[in-house]
């Protein structure tokens, strides 16, 4: 058995999941569930992101969890983006409220500034970039160095209120376009299956087959 082969940067175990599920059954020889690892597994430290894109951001984190690791590595930098606001929160999305990674003060936060603001001003998406870094040692020479980002959106509307106990984040503000409910009101593979993160991964694989390939 070989080791891993493809590093997510990211401690997100639900990324991880979908990560591997989405090339599960994708490459003969590739066993997901131990050849796809996240960065911790693969011996990366965290990566500071001082980038004021997510494209940026998910290039600085592949590209540093490639070199550490010397694996083929891939990033996601995803965030909300509203009409209203001229694409903020955006980059800030986690932080937004001030403090890390507090999805309710960042929520609440966001919905009291739109307080005033009338239905058909509240279009807002999720937005992701999704990159892929191969590391300089790689060992077939035609992809080693290389770098690629996709994106992916997921358009709709902010309620006034949350609604829903699923997912994460913004997900209880967010009704994507067409649903009568909100992120967090939809299954998780109803949500993967029209995310921003889903499409920018998925357009990514075809990127990712070839350089494993
Ligand atoms: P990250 O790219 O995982 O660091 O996400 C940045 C922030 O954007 C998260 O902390 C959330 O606040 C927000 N965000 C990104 N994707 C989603 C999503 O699918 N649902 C809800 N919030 C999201």
């Amino acid at each position: 058995m070989t080791g891993p082969k493809l590093v997510l940067a990211t401690h997100n175990e639900g990324k991880l999941k979908e990560l591997r599920e989405l090339l599960r059954g994708q490459m003969p020889g590739l066993d997901v569930d131990t050849q796809v690892v996240d960065a911790r597994s693969a011996g990366a430290a965290d990566v500071v992101e001082t980038g004021v894109t997510f494209a940026e951001n998910s290039l600085l984190k592949a590209t540093a969890v490639a070199q550490a690791t010397g694996l083929v590595a891939i990033a996601d930098d995803s965030g909300l983006a509203v009409d209203v606001l001229g694409g903020a929160p955006g980059i800030f999305s986690a932080r937004w409220s001030g403090k890390h990674g507090d999805d309710t003060a960042n929520l609440n936060l966001l919905l009291a500034q739109l307080n005033d603001v009338p239905d058909e001003h509240r279009g807002a998406a999720f937005v992701c970039a999704a990159a892929l870094a191969v590391p300089e040692s790689y060992s077939v020479e035609v992809f080693a160095g290389r770098q690629e980002v996709e994106y992916g959106q997921l358009e709709g509307t902010l309620l006034r209120e949350p609604r829903g106990e699923g997912g994460f984040g913004y997900d209880p503000i967010l009704q994507p376009k067409g649903q009568g409910r909100s992120c967090a009101e939809l299954t998780s593979e109803e949500k993967n299956a029209i995310s921003h993160r889903g499409q920018a991964f998925r357009a990514l694989l075809p990127r990712i087959i070839e350089v494993l390939s």
